[in-house]
């Protein structure tokens, strides 16, 4: 029952993301930042390693990744969080990023590849995009794997992409990772 109402409440929240990334448009018609959440700016995937009692405790209690709040965050005024998680952890996720200092619209996409076409609708709004995201997955399994064609598309379009090893430079920078994990292997 759960999980079916889960997928409803998701299938709408796609259908009205377009609404929310539009009027997040019409609102700035000058330069943007697009910046994910988890393993972008949350240091996510070491968080399945840890063991929690439940998925709503996993990622309430992510922690930043150092380095990036500052790389990809402060002093930009114009932000979206685009994130890949249930729009049932959507209250949660807001709350996560105001206790971290972050203030901007949230949209959750139900499947990475619908970022892309957040991505081409601000885009196409006119002014310049600036993009973080690692698009990766599976690190938290011994082998990271990456979002390649979702990347080619991105990078097909007309904006600024900062990816994985940008990211991993950034936190690298900055000491690493509290936990002291690093990245498994890439393919
Ligand atoms: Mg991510």
């Amino acid at each position: 029952m759960k999980q079916r109402l889960r997928r409803a409440l998701d299938a709408i929240a796609d259908a009205v993301s377009g609404l929310q990334v539009r009027r997040f448009r019409c609102r700035h018609n000058g330069a943007v930042t697009v910046l994910d959440i988890d393993n972008t700016l949350a240091d996510a995937w070491p968080s399945f390693l840890a063991g929690h009692r439940s998925e709503r405790e996993r990622l309430r209690d992510l922690e930043l990744l150092p380095g990036m709040k500052v790389a990809a965050y402060d002093g930009r005024d114009r932000v979206l969080f685009l994130s890949h998680r249930s729009w049932w952890y959507w209250w949660l996720t807001r709350r996560w990023l105001r206790e971290n200092g972050f203030d901007g619209t949230l949209v959750l996409v139900s499947t990475p590849g619908h970022k892309l076409g957040h991505l081409r609708r601000l885009v196409d709004g006119g002014g310049q995009v600036v993009y973080w995201d690692d698009l990766s997955h599976g690190t938290e399994r011994g082998r990271t794997e990456l979002y390649v064609e979702l990347i080619d598309a991105v990078g097909a379009l007309d904006l600024t992409y900062h990816g994985i090893d940008e990211i991993e430079a950034v936190v690298a920078a900055a000491g690493g990772r509290r936990s002291g994990s690093g990245r498994g292997s890439l393919s």
